[in-house]
């Protein structure tokens, strides 16, 4: 057996203090976590406010697939819809000739309401067809054994059953609605909306669908993005379902039964503290993973003296 030089064995143990550091640091920004009052600001929290197993769930995947942009105006947009579904999304999608009518004039960003109608009328379907949408997307990872493969077959019959499949020329809005996760992209919406749905209940996620969470990835925006090329979980500049995979697996480290368990703190305070991802004093100030932070590893470079008089 090759012995590792004490100078190798050095570089082992500080990195394995390293990793040490930064799980101690995400379990007490998880443990720090207002989440009540994160919740409130979040679009889960419209979720949580909608009764009956059936409404929640098409909430959850309304309120997910419009998850993206400034969170205040997302959820202005989501309440809105969710206000003329009432009381019942479910019976509201039952009719979608009524449907159109109630979100006649409804828009968020590229969506349109013939979008999020064709998202309801299709999610409502595989909803009736199957028992629920956690049903149906159980019995295609059943199916095929891949949580991506699953999520694609899953994604495309909701789009088939609701008519978003038809190609519209110039408008992306109906394609885009639901994230296809075979095109390459993080699908940062679905993971959040499987996030939700199956991670047990927490006071944020609901534990409403038997998915096993060991599979799930973090849903990768912007924040926990920077927050993870901080950490050292990833060094991808762009967001891609790989990016997702080795973020994942960096948090795996400190949670294997549960690696996104993280996500939800990562990402409120990635938001609370709008990261630089450089060495800033002022909004560096209170960041819960600043001692493990690649931006603060090192001391600070002092500028040579100038040898001018
Ligand atoms: S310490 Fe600063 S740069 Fe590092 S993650 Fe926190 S806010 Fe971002």
């Amino acid at each position: 057996m090759v012995r590792p030089t004490p100078a190798a064995s050095r570089r082992i143990a500080r990195e394995a203090d390293r990793l040490d550091a930064i799980g101690a640091a995400l379990d007490a920004i998880r443990a720090r976590c207002d989440v009540s009052a994160r919740v409130a600001a979040d679009p889960v929290g419209l979720v949580h406010a909608v009764r009956g197993a059936a409404d929640r769930e098409l909430a959850a995947i309304v309120a997910s697939s419009l998850a993206f942009g400034n969170v205040k105006a997302l959820r202005a947009k989501i309440a809105d819809a969710f206000a003329r579904c009432a009381p019942s999304l479910a019976r509201a999608a039952d009719d979608p000739r009524a449907l159109a009518e109630r979100l006649r004039g409804w828009k968020h960003r590229v969506y349109r309401a013939e979008d999020l109608a064709g998202l309801l009328v299709g999610a409502r379907r595989v909803q009736v067809a199957d028992g629920t949408l956690g049903a149906a997307l159980s019995a295609e990872i059943r199916r095929s054994g891949d949580l991506r493969a699953a999520l694609g077959a899953w994604t495309a019959r909701i789009r088939r059953e609701g008519g978003l499949d038809r190609d519209d020329g110039a408008r992306r809005g109906a394609r885009h609605i639901l994230a296809d996760p075979e095109a390459g992209s993080a699908a940062k919406r679905l993971m959040l909306l499987l996030r939700w749905m199956a991670r047990p209940a927490d006071g944020v996620d609901l534990g409403l669908w038997d998915v096993p969470i060991d599979r799930l990835l973090v849903p990768v925006d912007v924040h926990v993005h920077k927050l993870a090329r901080n950490l050292g979980f990833t060094a991808r500049a762009s967001v891609t379902w790989r990016t997702a995979e080795e973020i994942t697996a960096a948090l795996r480290r400190y949670d294997p039964r549960d690696p996104v368990k993280y996500d939800f703190a990562l990402c409120h305070l990635g938001m609370a503290q709008r990261c630089p991802s450089r060495r800033d004093e002022d909004r560096c100030e209170g960041c819960g993973i600043r001692s493990v932070c690649r931006h603060w590893a090192d001391p600070p470079r002092r500028r040579a003296p100038s040898s001018g008089a």
